[in-house]
């Protein structure tokens, strides 16, 4: 792990500072060869249409493929001057059910964080507050609140970019999503494309620190 807050000294105080995990472990996962699929340099736009052509489905066991949806959330977050965070919920077939990006700004609201807005739609989208089956990708480790809500939405799976020693609850400085006296323990993978999930981060930071011009 590689934290990358040490050159960041002049980082406004509430920003998350960003641990990147290179190739941080393996994917257990049959199939997910991340290795071999080296830096997908684009994320791949995402307008409701599918992955896989054809077949109405992403291929869940590709997780840069999986983040590269999150990324473009997160890069849209950009248009209203948010923190690029975003996140993506996907079905047990892996169809795309919720997105969200940060919202904070755009909505003057504190909990508008993208995992949360994802995880409404998803619930939406299944008309259940139970997300089974359901995967949650994100590009930036939950903070306490969409950790506790990925418990309550008893999510069975968690995907996520990079991690934040900061404020994030799912291993970093709390781990909500699996503790064992709460009634759900979801499954967590991290460092997926973790180096370019935290490099939006540092460029809103630093074109922020420059005057605020959007990245
Ligand atoms: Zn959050």
């Amino acid at each position: 792990m590689v934290d990358v807050t040490s050159d960041d000294a002049v980082q406004p105080a509430d920003s998350p500072s960003v641990r990147v995990g290179v190739d941080a472990s393996p994917d257990p996962r049959p199939g997910a060869d991340r290795s071999a699929e080296g830096d997908r340099a684009a994320a791949p736009a995402w307008s409701g249409g599918t992955l896989i052509p054809g077949s109405g489905v992403a291929d869940l066991t590709d997780r840069d493929a999986l983040m590269g949806l999150a990324l473009a959330e997160a890069r849209a977050a950009l248009a209203t001057q948010d923190v690029p965070v975003g996140a993506i919920v996907l079905d047990a077939v892996g169809r795309v059910i919720g997105r969200g990006r940060n919202r904070r700004e755009a909505d003057g609201d504190p909990t508008a964080h993208a995992e949360l807005l994802a995880v409404r739609e998803a619930a939406a989208t299944l008309g259940q507050w139970r997300l089974e089956g359901c995967t949650l990708v994100v590009t930036l480790e939950p903070c306490a609140m969409c950790a506790g809500a990925l418990v309550l939405a008893r999510l069975p799976t968690l995907v996520i970019g990079a991690s934040d020693p900061k404020a994030g609850a799912c291993g970093s400085v709390l781990n909500v999503v699996q503790e064992p006296r709460l009634n759900h323990r979801v499954d967590v993978e991290t460092g997926v494309r973790a180096q370019e999930c935290g490099e939006e981060l540092r460029a809103f930071f630093r074109a922020r620190r420059r005057g605020g011009a959007s990245a």
